[in-house]
């Protein structure tokens, strides 16, 4: 008997309910917003996603599906959703139209990870990207949208969770204060952290080990190493957050898997729960596409996870309308 590959999951009759709604709802508040859909390939060059995640993450080391075709290509099964939509905004020069760019979709992501509940080989995302404004009210803009757009579901007891992490000028000096801090606990922490601190000193602070996260609760703070036109943004972003009434709090360990994010870093989780079931997240990404090859762009971005979403749904009781009866029935 063949059986569907450990970590992927037939999404049967039963189930699709779920799935056009929250399909429905990532329309709906995508054309409220402003959002056109866009749609790229399931594969990549393996460079794109090693260029733009970073070579030093779980991602790039250990969760790829790359592979070289018949003809010689290194390819990559997408294992995130930005990279490939700045790749399609330069290739289609996308930069000479009115500013910012405003694209989502809702695609497969593929990742060799250890399968648990909400987290599977090959599941699918919801995101959604604007390009080329710094403006912290887009922040605001695409935090408010990710915020209402779980709303929309029904889901409720959320907490919305907010960093700044620098930019490439201020960041330098907030990581040697980093990892001075760690080098007093250089017994104490995981053997990944021991790694981490060596290669990607950010993600000590997100390291999910219970002792590695006590240590992590007192290290300095990456906002308050900020320089001046990121603490200036921080703190208009938050003023923004404010007028729209949205809970936000700070947290210091917050941080994210990728290495594109710059100033601006935030995750929507269930209070219950927190990190470990985040339902998406998202950030800006002001150096990646001149790092693809592009002029200096400033963007943001948010995804969220789709099987987590219904996971979450099931558990709070969330009544699914059922799909619309057939327009036709021919006895
Ligand atoms: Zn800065
Ligand atoms: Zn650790």
């Amino acid at each position: 008997m063949y059986r569907a590959p450990r970590g992927t999951s037939d999404i049967l009759p039963k189930e699709q309910a779920y799935w056009r709604y929250i399909e429905q709802m990532v329309v709906n508040v995508c054309q409220l917003y402003g959002y056109q859909r866009i749609d790229a390939p399931a594969f990549e060059d393996t460079q794109l996603f090693s260029r733009s995640v970073g070579e030093e993450t779980d991602i790039v080391e250990k969760q790829m599906y790359t592979f070289e075709d018949r003809g010689g290509n290194k390819l990559t099964l997408r294992p995130e959703g930005t990279a490939p939509v700045c790749r399609a905004y330069l290739e289609h020069g996308l930069h000479n139209l009115p500013q910012p760019v405003k694209l989502y979709y809702i695609a497969s992501i593929f990742r060799y990870e250890r399968p648990q509940a909400g987290r599977y080989r090959q599941h699918y995302q919801f995101g959604y990207e604007a390009i080329g404004d710094d403006d912290p009210a887009l922040d605001a803009e695409v935090i408010d949208m990710a915020w209402q757009f779980f709303l929309s579901l029904n889901l409720h007891r959320l907490s919305l969770q907010l960093n700044s992490i620098g930019c490439k000028k201020c960041r330098p000096s907030y990581l040697t204060v980093l990892k001075d801090y760690y080098a007093n606990y250089t017994h104490d922490i995981c053997s990944d952290c021991k790694t981490r601190l060596k290669r990607n000193p950010l993600r000590l602070l997100d390291c999910k080990k219970p002792l590695c996260q006590q240590i992590a609760v007192s290290a300095p703070r990456s906002i308050d190493y900020l320089c001046p036109q990121c603490e200036t943004h921080f703190n208009q972003l938050k003023n923004y957050l404010s007028l729209l009434e949205l809970p936000f709090e700070i947290n210091h360990c917050l941080v994210r898997g990728l290495d594109y994010y710059t100033r601006t870093v935030f995750e929507i989780q269930p209070e219950a729960e927190g990190a470990q079931s985040t339902l998406g997240g998202g950030g800006r990404y002001d150096d990646l596409i001149e790092e693809l090859g592009g002029k200096p762009t400033p963007a943001i971005g948010f995804a969220a996870g789709i099987e987590r979403i219904i996971l979450n749904l099931k558990k709070q009781d969330v009544p699914i309308p059922p799909p619309p009866p057939p327009q036709v029935f021919i006895p």
